[in-house]
């Protein structure tokens, strides 16, 4: 049996078909590689027949991949033509494979059709990568794992533990919902066309929020405070957030944080601390 995988062939002859022309606006790099997408899909260590979300399934290459393994796919699409054309594409090479399709917005994306998916897997648009992991992992709860394709550089600061260069508010607030793990690179040559930077894939394991008085929004906004100034001490860069100097000084010691560090070394705990104790205040 022929592969029902897209080749190179395949996605240039389906986007003539359709008349697209690949847009960097919506980050569309579409994947023309069997082994990369056999990869992703076995690097995202689902369970048997799991349902997954996939975030813009272009012209379907990794949906594919998904429904050979087995799993359906909720697919959302934000670019009308692919969305459109998406369920064609799939009845032609599996048919009878369970796909749904959605026309929308990922970081719009407020509910999403009966079953829920319970892992993420997607190549996602690199513009928008981390506010859609965010946003999905904050918005739907039945997401318990995840498989993501990201720039490399965004890879890195996914995955950085406190302290480390790349350390910075994706890292912290990614890990308010996940572990995070590099799960290896991805050339250029894989996509038509061809991005400009390196693609890396990074695994996502849902865990508990650390526990805190304080909401994730409290506790993401002293992050994003205390990153706005990442040079500064806490006791400086939090003055704002604090009402003063003398304020930040108190709920960080209160917090038990030495007011001359620097948000880069907090870890997500440390960040649901302090404001847990600026609420009891
Ligand atoms: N999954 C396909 C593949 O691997 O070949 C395409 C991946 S391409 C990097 C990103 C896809 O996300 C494009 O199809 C693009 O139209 C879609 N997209 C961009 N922004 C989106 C958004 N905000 N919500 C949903 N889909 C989006």
């Amino acid at each position: 049996m022929t592969s029902p995988l897209l080749g190179p062939v395949d996605i240039r002859a389906l986007a003539a078909e359709l008349g697209v022309r690949p847009t960097k606006t919506l980050g569309q790099n579409f994947l023309h590689d069997a082994n990369t997408i056999r990869r992703i899909v076995r690097s995202a260590e689902l369970t048997p027949g799991e349902r997954v979300l996939e975030i813009g399934p272009g012209l379907g290459s990794l949906t594919l991949g998904l429904l050979e393994a087995g799993h359906p796919v909720t697919a959302v699409e934000i670019d009308p033509v692919l969305a459109q054309a998406l369920p064609r594409t799939v009845d032609a090479r599996l048919p009878g494979a369970p796909l749904t399709t959605v026309g929308a917005d990922a970081l719009r994306l407020l509910e999403l059709p009966e079953p829920a998916p319970t892992a993420l897997v997607a190549n996602l648009p690199y513009n928008v990568a981390v506010p859609v992991v965010l946003h999905l992992l904050a918005t739907f709860p039945s997401l318990r794992s995840g498989l993501v394709m990201v720039q490399s550089e965004v890879a890195d600061r996914l995955v950085a533990p406190p302290g480390s260069r790349t350390y910075g508010v994706p890292s912290v607030k990614a890990a308010w919902f996940a572990a995070a793990t590099r799960a290896g690179a991805v050339g250029r040559a894989v996509f038509w066309p061809a991005p400009n930077v390196d693609s890396a894939l990074v695994r996502l394991v849902r865990h508990e929020p650390p526990t805190t008085a304080a909401t994730r929004q409290q506790v993401f906004a002293v992050v994003d405070a205390a990153f706005a100034q990442r040079r500064k001490t806490l006791r400086s860069a939090l003055a704002g957030w604090a009402g003063s100097p003398a304020a930040a000084e108190e709920l960080l010691r209160g917090a038990g944080i030495d007011p001359q560090a620097r948000g880069e070394t907090l870890g997500v705990a440390d960040y649901a601390r302090l404001a847990g104790v600026a609420v009891n205040r």
